[in-house]
């Protein structure tokens, strides 16, 4: 599948720019997998985030984003935009819209998830987070993360997005490409991978992205890890030298006394 994500901050631009760069985005990715699309973006009043899913090609995600959105709230240039979008190759779950990415925190959409790749003991978070009240919408892998960055976002309101981001990280397991947009931490977007490939571009006035950066991390883009880090395949500290945390949330004894 592919995942493709869009900040903006250097020149006003509309909503439906936005989105025509995400859907040109998901086309691009589009043979890496195909059988449904997603894309969230910040809804008009830039309180709450809208997603539109499909199953089946971009081209009727396409559609459907162009029926959904409209009006002059769409087309009126504003300055920060985040837009996360998804194109599917299912590995939990049948290809459905409820299947489809992205995938939400809760009704409120509070986080916002699209992940290639698999979560492989994605079956021990949902037992812990099942315990602690989450109910799950769809079959996949990918919406324990969405919870999982939630209830940690409840239980450590200190933490900035990405740290929270990084504590979700060391809980999963498996090789994929995450990016996540939230509704609390407006004009951001953090993205991480372990073991699959994540690209970022980015373009500013006043320098060039030379150096290798596998991470973005919204505002002050410091890496959250190294390619090193990201190949070896295993769930790896990712937090800056010197900061410690009480974390792991999910304690090792708890996820494998019930598997
Ligand atoms: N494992 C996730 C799912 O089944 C992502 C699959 C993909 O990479 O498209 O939804």
């Amino acid at each position: 599948c592919g995942i493709f994500a869009y900040l903006n901050y250097l020149t006003p631009k509309s909503r439906q720019e936005v989105l025509d760069l995400l859907v040109t985005g998901l086309k691009r990715l589009e043979y890496r997998g195909y059988d449904s699309t997603g894309v969230a973006i910040d809804s008009p009043d830039n309180k709450n985030i809208v997603m539109v899913k499909r199953t089946g090609k971009v081209k009727v995600l396409e559609e459907a984003i162009q029926e959904h959105f409209s009006g002059r709230e769409y087309s009126e240039p504003v300055l920060t935009h985040v837009g996360i979008a998804h194109t599917r190759w299912a590995t939990h779950g049948v290809p459905c819209e409820k299947n489809s990415h992205p995938h939400r925190s809760d009704d409120e959409n509070g986080f916002v998830v699209v992940h290639n790749g698999i979560i492989t003991n994605y079956n021990d978070v949902k037992t812990f987070l099942s315990k602690r009240g989450y109910e799950f919408e769809s079959d996949t892998d990918t919406e324990v993360f969405a919870k999982l960055v939630h209830h940690l976002w409840k239980t450590h309101p200190t933490y900035s997005f990405r740290e929270l981001v990084e504590q979700a990280i060391l809980q999963v397991e498996g090789a994929f490409a995450i990016a996540v947009k939230s509704k609390y931490f407006p004009g951001e977007c953090v993205a991480s991978r372990r073991s699959s490939p994540l690209l970022v571009g980015i373009k500013t006035k006043t320098r060039l992205a030379t150096d290798h950066i596998p991470i973005l991390y919204g505002k002050d883009d410091k890496k959250l890890c190294t390619d090193q880090d990201a190949d070896s395949g295993k769930p790896q500290d990712i937090r800056p030298h010197g900061q410690s945390r009480e974390l792991p949330v999910l304690p090792r004894s708890e996820s494998t006394s019930e598997f």
